[in-house]
């Protein structure tokens, strides 16, 4: 069995784990493989050891690969430049990153042209660390307001957040708790195109504590695939 099942495997049960101890479903917190810097074989090797849905933080990446990769649901999860959003919204299923009026308007305007409804998540920096992009708690519900009477062409379908890194995960359980605190608030609001189904926290050091916080979507990439050479060329 090659690592990358074997993390897989391990990682999958230790999610399920964390989610029944915390009083949640078993399977209720879904696994995105975050793939940046990997080859299509790595990806495709995680697809056939179960993995549904991987997450891109770079559009170049997901245009690089997207036609050597095996059927899955794709994710962008980075910092999304509104002139690039063309290139990517007919392949990635839903975007982790929104976190102003202009790029919502520039995801409707592309939706609209390939006759596509996007589902988008709004990236909340409860931090409010300057170094991380995101909007701020207070600024959430004015954004989500306002895209939804914008953008016509877009859904709604959670929040995503961005712990500061910090060895001691328990230093950043408040910021988790902060954005599951609007997650609850929001989600609850009625529009058909509001439908909050993801809340998007933690990666590979801090998805314990996320989950124990309320998260059901985990975004894991050196736990699965090892560390990240950004030195390599392809
Ligand atoms: C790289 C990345 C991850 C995964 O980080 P790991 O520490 O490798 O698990 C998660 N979310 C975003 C937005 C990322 O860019």
């Amino acid at each position: 069995m090659s690592y990358i099942k074997e993390n897989i495997d391990r990682i999958n049960i230790e999610k399920n784990e964390i989610a029944e101890s915390a009083g949640r479903k078993k399977n209720e917190v879904l696994l995105v493989a975050v793939t940046k810097t990997r080859t299509a074989e790595e990806i495709n090797e995680a697809i056939d050891a179960g993995v549904t849905d991987i997450g891109e933080n770079k559009v170049q990446e997901v245009m690089d690969k997207f036609d050597s990769v095996k059927p899955v649901r794709w994710h962008l999860i980075g910092h999304l430049q509104t002139n690039k959003v063309k290139y990517i919204i007919d392949k990635v299923n839903m975007i982790h990153s929104v976190d102003s009026l202009k790029l919502a308007e520039e995801i409707n305007k592309r939706a609209v042209q390939h006759n596509l409804i996007m589902d988008i998540l709004i990236q909340v920096n409860s931090a409010q660390e300057e170094s991380k992009f995101g909007i701020t708690t207070e600024e959430t519900g004015e954004l989500i307001h306002t895209i939804l009477e914008k953008c016509p062409n877009i859904r709604i379908r959670g929040l995503m957040c961005i712990a500061p890194f910090d060895e001691n995960t328990e230093n950043v359980r408040i910021y988790f708790r902060q954005v599951k605190e609007l997650y609850d608030q929001y989600g609850k609001q009625e529009h058909e195109r509001l439908d909050f189904q993801y809340l998007s926290m933690g990666m590979s050091h801090d998805f314990g504590v996320a989950i124990e916080e309320g998260s059901n979507l985990i975004r894991v990439g050196t736990s699965i695939f090892g560390e990240r050479d950004y030195s390599k060329k392809k």
